[in-house]
C-alpha cells in the first residue's frame, strides 16, 4: 500500500513556512514545526503491524480472566490492545472504553510503556535518511534492503518520538490511521489529509490449534497479537516480527525474572491497587510445596499473619502503595510482554529450552514457545527441536 508523503509533507509545509520539520515536545505548542536541512521524498509502504490472534474472540475467551472486555474498547483492535495494557496495570479493565481519551491522556502524562505493544513495520525508498533513525531511537530495527530500500520497525512509542524529532514524517498518515489516539497530538495537522487504507493484513496461514489461550494451573499464556512480516525470509523475521502475550497466574517471583529482559515492553499489574487481603491476592504455590502438606501448612501461616500484619498496619493509616511492602514474592501478578522475535529468540533459548531455568518462567517461556513456533515455525525452528527433544511429552 503506498502512501501519500508528497501530500503530509506539503501540509506540514504549509503549516511551518520555516519548513522542513523538527517537531518538538516540549516548551513549544504540541506540533510547532522548526527546523534546517530539507530531506528528499521518501516513499512509505506498509508491510505489517500487529494483528489480533485470529483465534481470540469473546466466546473463546469466556470465562478466561476479563480478557473478553477487550472489546469494550474504543477503535481498532490495536486501540483497544493498548488500553487493556493500560487497564491491566490499573487494574480497571471493566472500565475498558468508558473513557474515550484514555490512550491521548496517557500518553500526555507520560505513561507510555502501554504503546510499546504496537509493532508497525514500514519499507521506505527514495533516500538513505533511515540509516540515521537508530541514532534517534535505538528501539527501532532498521534494515538496508539495497537498491534505496530500507526496512523499518518499531513500536508506536518509537514512532512518536521519531515524529516529535522531525523524522519519518512520510509515515505519520499511516501511523494516525493504525492508532489515533497515540497520535493525537498530529489530529488537527492531518484533520483534512486524507489517510492512507490500513487494511487489516491477513496472518499467513498456521497451525491455528496452538494459537488457543493455555489454562496451565494457575498459569494462563494468552497470544495477543503479533506481525508477521516477510515470512519467506527468516532472516529478516527475526529482527521484523513481534509478539505480544499476556501472562497471568504467575508470581511476581517470575516476572521479576522475566522484566530482566531489556529488550522487551511490559505493562504489569501496579501492586499499588493490590491490597494483603481475603479474596483481594492469590498466592501462587510451587508443586513441590502443595505436594508437601507440611510444608504448605508453613506456607499458609505466613500468609495469615502477613495478612494480619497488613490489616494492622492499615489501621495505623499506612496507605495501600506502602502496606504492599507485606506483598511476598509469591503474590499473584500478570503482565503483557511484546518482543521481536530476536529478543523471543534469546529469551526462549535462556528461559524455556535450557533446564537450568526456574521452573515456573521455564513453563511459560514453553507455553509462549508453541504459540511463536505456530506463527513462526523457521524462526523458532532450532528452538522447537531443542524442546521437543529435551521436554515435550511423546
Ligand atoms: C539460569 C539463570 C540464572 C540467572 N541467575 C541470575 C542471578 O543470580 N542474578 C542476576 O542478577 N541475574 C541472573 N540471571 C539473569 C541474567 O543474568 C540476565 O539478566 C537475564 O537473563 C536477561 O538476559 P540477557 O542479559 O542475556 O539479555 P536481555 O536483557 O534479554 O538482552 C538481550 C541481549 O541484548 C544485549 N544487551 C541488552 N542490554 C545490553 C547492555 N546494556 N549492554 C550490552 N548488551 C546488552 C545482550 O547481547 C543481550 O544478550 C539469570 C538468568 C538465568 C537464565
Amino acid at each position: 500500500m503506498g502512501c501519500c508523503a508528497e501530500t503530509v509533507i506539503a501540509l506540514l509545509r504549509a503549516r511551518a513556512p520555516d519548513w522542513p520539520l523538527r517537531i518538538t515536545r516540549s516548551a513549544q505548542p504540541v506540533g510547532k514545526l522548526v527546523g534546517k536541512d530539507v530531506p528528499a521524498i521518501m516513499r512509505v509502504e506498509l508491510i505489517a503491524y500487529t494483528q489480533q490472534n485470529p483465534l481470540l474472540n469473546p466466546e473463546a475467551l469466556a470465562g478466561f480472566g476479563d480478557l473478553a472486555t477487550i472489546w469494550n474498547g474504543q477503535g481498532s483492535y490495536t486501540e483497544q490492545l493498548i488500553e487493556y495494557a493500560g487497564r491491566v496495570c490499573y487494574r480497571s479493565t471493566h472500565r475498558m472504553g468508558t473513557s474515550p481519551e484514555f490512550i491521548a491522556a496517557r500518553v500526555r502524562e507520560g505513561h507510555e510503556d502501554i504503546i510499546e505493544h504496537v509493532v508497525v513495520t514500514l519499507r521506505f525508498s527514495g533516500d538513505d535518511a533511515p540509516l540515521r533513525w537508530r541514532m534517534l531511537n535505538r528501539h527501532c530495527e532498521v534494515t538496508e534492503l539495497g537498491q534505496g530500500q530500507w526496512l523499518v520497525s518499531g513500536n508506536t512509542r518509537v514512532w512518536l518520538s521519531l515524529f516529535r524529532a522531525g523524522a519519518g514524517l512520510e509515515a505519520l498518515p499511516i501511523l494516525y490511521r493504525i492508532a489515533p489516539k497515540v497520535f493525537d497530538e498530529y489530529a488537527e495537522t492531518l484533520q483534512s489529509e486524507t489517510l492512507p487504507d490500513v487494511d487489516r493484513l491477513a496472518p499467513t496461514p498456521m497451525q491455528a490449534d496452538a494459537l488457543l489461550p493455555v489454562q496451565d494451573g494457575a498459569m494462563r499464556v494468552t497470544l495477543l497479537g503479533f506481525t508477521q512480516p516477510l515470512l519467506d525470509d527468516p532472516k529478516l523475521s527475526l529482527d521484523h516480527g513481534s509478539a505480544t502475550f499476556l501472562f497471568e497466574g504467575i508470581s511476581r517471583a517470575c516476572t521479576h525474572q522475566l522484566v530482566r529482559h531489556r529488550l522487551a515492553s511490559f505493562s504489569q499489574e501496579s501492586q499499588r491497587y493490590v491490597a494483603l487481603e481475603r479474596g483481594e491476592w492469590q498466592p501462587i504455590v510451587p508443586d513441590t510445596v502443595a505436594a508437601n502438606p507440611e510444608a504448605m501448612a508453613e506456607l499458609e501461616n505466613f500468609w495469615r499473619m502477613a495478612e494480619e500484619k497488613y490489616a494492622r498496619l492499615r489501621s495505623l493509616g499506612i496507605r495501600k502503595e506502602d502496606a504492599r511492602f507485606l506483598l511476598p514474592n509469591a503474590a499473584e501478578t500478570r503482565i503483557i510482554t511484546t518482543m521481536n522475535f530476536a529478543a523471543w529468540s534469546h529469551f526462549l533459548w535462556l528461559r524455556a529450552v535450557d533446564k537450568a531455568a526456574q521452573w515456573e518462567i521455564r513453563r511459560m517461556g514453553q507455553h509462549a514457545l508453541v504459540m511463536l513456533h505456530a506463527i513462526a515455525p523457521q524462526v523458532f525452528a532450532e528452538h522447537w527441536k531443542v524442546y521437543t527433544e529435551k521436554f515435550a511429552t511423546p
